[in-house]
């Protein structure tokens, strides 16, 4: 690589490190940030969990990191950020064009304690991303619904879960429909 050097403070420079069995990656001794080279976690992956069940994305042990953009340490261009998992993820910051993730010190094994180390690759992927975003979205949602309608908001979701199981739902919520707008010319 170009360039071996970190970031963090002058002279600061990578040194070999083995993630994993098996999995070399580079450690500045400085600030233990990682960089992970695509090219020798694919293999490792390979070798070690070639049959690794379908993952989703969860709450992660940790903390949120603010989003700051990296440059990649080997070209020097901004590299893309991507989410780890729902509430208190951290983000993995990616350069597709060197193929390296960069990872703050402490964040693989939090990746290790979240069971996600072996998924690296698929948390690059744009649907792991969509299903992060849609899963947020929706929580904010139930969040601003609960705010609304304070502590009738999970009565609210039960009725609603037992009128999605009945056949005549439509004709259930006309009722009620009608029956409140009575209500109400009274
Ligand atoms: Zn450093
Ligand atoms: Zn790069």
């Amino acid at each position: 690589m170009p360039n071996d050097f970190c970031p963090c403070a002058p002279r600061a420079q990578f040194e070999p490190h083995d993630l994993a069995d098996g999995l070399s990656a580079r450690r500045c001794p400085k600030c233990q940030s990682v960089v992970l080279a695509l090219k020798d976690y694919l293999p490792w992956i390979e070798r070690h969990y070639s049959d690794r069940p379908t993952a989703e994305p969860a709450p992660m042990p940790g903390r949120e990191t603010p989003s700051k953009a990296r440059l990649c340490p080997s070209c020097q261009r901004v590299m893309a950020r991507y989410r780890t998992g729902d509430a208190n993820s951290f983000w993995l910051d990616f350069c597709p064009i060197c193929g390296i993730v960069w990872l703050d010190g402490g964040e693989w094994e939090l990746l290790e304690q979240s069971g996600l180390a072996s998924y690296l690759d698929i948390i690059l992927t744009e649907r792991w991303q969509k299903n992060i975003q849609s899963r947020r979205t929706s929580s904010f949602r139930d969040d601003l619904l609960r705010e609304r309608f304070g502590a009738a908001f999970s009565e609210i979701l039960r009725i609603r879960d037992w009128l999605n199981r009945q056949a005549n739902r439509h004709d259930i919520l006309a009722f009620l429909s009608e029956s409140s707008s009575d209500k109400k010319k009274k």
